[in-house]
């Protein structure tokens, strides 16, 4: 294990936030993990565990132990003629192991490429893009309960799955620590183009093999988001869910707002739809501002502070607010 003390964070979080941490614990395997079960570490608070650092706005020093996974390792735990299934440690890269996958031909995260952050963080938030989630290909979430000192493992079907959301997300779980994911890969392979402009992008490519769906992705989504050298974590909100009065009452003032019905009842606004609507796209304050290609996206234009990129979401909630009568929820962890 390697401890640091009174840490910059800058490299450790892609909104590029220079704060410090009072502890920096990088764990590699299980062992390592015990011994933060006992003092002196047991006994210092708060704690956060971290992975890429992609998901999480820091707008203060962090007073605390911060738990960082470097546990690295694929396993084939299991293989049938249809399905492989691998257990991956929650410190390797998300795109590497999707990366890895579509090497080996096998299909279910390829939609997923590019995403910043670690393997670990994967069910956590429940990662989606391009109409595939996480929840979709995995089967068991391992963790290790650092107030207990006891590994457990839980079922998808336990994880408590939803929009950006997981068990994980939960008080219960606060002190449990994910340190492998199991995920089942399909050998018979089609590919998942009915969300955006995948299936546009495919038409340039010669099949419709799994290497080719994530070649499409990478290429929207790079023409989409932010270079890395800009700050940000990627969609700062949640695409807000409305009922059936809500909807009409907006399809009344806005017939041509697009909208993803997600059952009888349920429709999902996209929130950069809103954003952009309410004429907040591209703009600045000092050092924040939203994204000009993509308005869901909070940048870091220079050296914003963490609480310069809040006070920002704030303006753009209430702006939002004011014109649709519709809260924005952060997708961001603020900490
Ligand atoms: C440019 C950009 C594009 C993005 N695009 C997408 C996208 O298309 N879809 C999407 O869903 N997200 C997207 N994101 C958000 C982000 O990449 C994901 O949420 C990612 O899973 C976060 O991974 P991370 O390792 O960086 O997590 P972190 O930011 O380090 O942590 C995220 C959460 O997971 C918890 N956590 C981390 N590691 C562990 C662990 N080992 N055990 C328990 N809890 C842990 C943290 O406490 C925190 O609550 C994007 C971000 C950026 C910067």
């Amino acid at each position: 294990m390697i401890i640091k003390q009174n840490v910059s964070l800058l490299a450790y979080n892609t909104f590029k936030i220079d704060a410090t941490a009072k502890v920096l614990a990088i764990i590699e395997n299980l062992p390592d993990l015990e011994t933060l079960c006992n003092p002196p570490y047991s006994t210092i608070f708060p704690r956060l565990f971290m992975g890429g650092g992609s998901n999480l706005l820091f707008t203060h020093n962090y007073e605390g132990i911060i738990v960082h996974s470097q546990i690295k390792g694929i396993e084939k735990v299991f293989e049938s003629e249809s399905e492989t299934w691998l257990k991956a440690g929650s410190g390797i890269i998300w795109d590497d192991f999707v990366a890895y996958c579509v090497k080996l031909g096998l299909g279910g995260v390829e939609n997923l490429s590019d995403i910043p952050g670690c393997v670990g963080s994967a069910p956590v938030q429940n990662i989606g893009a391009y109409g595939m989630e996480a929840k979709d290909t995995i089967v068991e979430v391992q963790c290790h309960n650092l107030a207990t000192n006891e590994t457990l493992v839980l079922k998808n079907s336990e994880c408590q799955f939803g929009y950006r959301d997981s068990i994980f997300k939960t008080p219960g779980f606060r002190n449990c620590f994910i340190t492998h994911v199991t995920f089942c890969l399909k050998k018979q392979y089609e590919a998942v183009s009915h969300y955006g402009t995948i299936e546009q992008e495919l038409e340039k490519f010669a099949d419709r093999s799994v290497r080719s769906v994530r070649r499409a992705v990478i290429n929207i989504r790079r023409n989409k988001l932010p270079p890395a050298e800009l700050g940000s974590a990627g969609s700062f909100f949640k695409n807000p869910v409305v009922g059936n009065e809500k909807y009409a009452a907006l399809l009344e003032n806005y017939p041509e707002m697009p909208v993803y019905k997600l059952t009888e009842g349920e429709y999902k606004i996209p929130a950069a739809w809103l954003i952009e609507k309410a004429g907040l796209k591209g703009i600045k304050h000092n050092n924040a501002g939203t994204y000009i290609k993509q308005p869901l996206v909070i940048v870091n234009y220079g050296k914003a502070s963490g609480k310069e990129i809040a006070d920002f979401s704030y303006f753009i909630r209430q702006k939002v607010y004011e014109q649709f009568k519709i809260m924005l929820e952060p997708e961001v962890n603020f900490v």
